[in-house]
């Protein structure tokens, strides 16, 4: 949808088909995540927790049943004895699904997931190479070999997430530096080799979605995430609003100095943050060690659980540094809860423990890892396009498509 001179990027991003302040369809949205957070749950509950009338939730569950959404429990629970059975009411996760693309630098990661952000299937595809029409078609060809496994469930669309700098309304990403790309419209690509409606958003605002719908973060009402792979980012929300800034550019931390940093950074600079905790960097400082040959990090996670006291230093080290970068945030936004997406930190608490003596958490933020250890990709992509159904659940739902 066009904007006009009148109506600015905001802040919260409402969604484009919802732009024009369809409170309404924001309402749905409110009545949609509340099922999903305590469903199966009354209508009454619904209506206590999301501060409706009763009548506009049974007005709401009426449409978001009509849509295949939401479904009625079997089993009811009597209200005295007398009229109707009052039905508790869940996600229905049988009938839809949502396909999910995450763009990373040595693969791409293509899954279907549920409605409660459930990995159902997935599957990894090495980039012969990073060409982004390929890319897409790739990806494209992968989901529809996906979606003939389940041929009884719909998709509604494909949710994408890719690191570095990507405009979530113009659906491009603006700047990747270690995949080459610049100004790719990722979302055309993929909308038109799948025909289905795409949306796309940075990793760690993907992950950051996902934390707070369907992870650890459900209750906070204020979140930081820091990802920690190839690429270095972070994402940050208050109450349901995610911050995306002008051109969606929140979050680019990729070039914050590290103190003591070493590492040549391609800006020119020497110490960058993602220079310093870059994955090849990490697997180059792993080699050159000799404690893990070639460029997966899981390699070097592998040595450490075997009791390699190199391969474990090494990550320790670098959950000190992404501590380190991690107290610098926490100072500016003091979040309840700090998420963080890195290998070490994943997999060994002592890693967890040097990020947080690091950053100087003698604040009130919980820190912990994903919630999405053996599936962080694939609920990074489709958490794209499930943050978009449980916003505005009419902009995704099958009449819109
Ligand atoms: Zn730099």
């Amino acid at each position: 949808m066009p904007r006009t001179a009148a109506s600015p990027l905001p802040l919260v991003s409402p969604l484009p088909r919802a732009a024009g302040g369809d409170r309404r369809r924001a309402t749905a949205g409110a009545v949609l995540r509340s099922v999903l957070a305590h469903g199966p749950v009354a209508r009454s509950t619904v209506a206590r927790l999301t501060g409706l009338s009763p009548a506009s939730v049974t007005e709401h569950c009426a449409r978001l049943g009509a849509l295949g959404l939401i479904r009625e429990e079997a089993a009811p629970r009597r209200s005295n004895g007398v009229g109707r059975p009052h039905l508790p009411i869940d996600l229905d996760t049988g009938r839809f699904v949502v396909g999910a693309v995450h763009v990373a630098v040595p693969y791409t990661t293509v899954a279907l997931l549920d409605l409660r952000g459930r990995v159902l299937v997935r599957r990894e595809l090495g980039h012969g190479d990073t060409d982004p029409v390929r890319v897409a078609a790739r990806a494209a060809e992968a989901l529809a070999a996906l979606l003939g496994r389940f041929p009884e469930r719909r998709p509604l669309g494909v949710g994408c997430a890719v690191g570095g700098w990507v405009d979530r309304e113009a659906g491009t990403v603006v700047e990747h530096e270690p995949l080459g790309w610049r100004e790719v419209p990722v979302r055309a690509l993929l909308e038109d080799r799948t025909g289905l409606p795409v949306h796309v958003d940075g990793h760690a605002r993907a992950l950051l979605h996902a934390e707070r719908l369907f992870g650890r973060a459900r209750e906070s009402g204020s979140v930081l995430h820091l990802f920690v792979g190839n690429v270095v980012d972070a994402a940050f929300a208050t109450g349901d609003e995610v911050h995306h800034g002008p051109r969606s550019q929140a979050g680019a931390i990729g070039h914050l100095p590290v103190p003591g940093g070493t590492e040549p950074c391609p800006c020119g600079r020497t110490g960058c943050l993602q220079a310093e905790l870059s994955e090849r960097t990490l697997c180059r400082r792993a080699r050159a060690a000799g404690v893990a040959d070639g460029t997966n990090p899981m390699h070097v996670v592998h040595a450490a659980a075997a009791g390699d006291a190199l391969a474990r230093r090494l990550l320790v080290e670098r959950a000190r540094t992404t501590g380190r970068a991690a107290g610098l945030l926490l100072d500016v936004l003091n979040p309840e809860s700090l998420v963080v997406t890195e290998v070490g930190v994943l997999h060994f608490e002592d890693c967890l423990r040097a990020l947080r003596e690091s950053a100087g958490i003698h604040r009130t933020a919980t820190v912990a890892p994903t919630s999405f250890r053996d599936s962080v990709l694939a609920v990074a992509g489709g958490s794209v396009i499930l943050d978009v159904l449980f916003r505005d659940p009419l902009a995704v739902s099958p009449e819109a498509i």
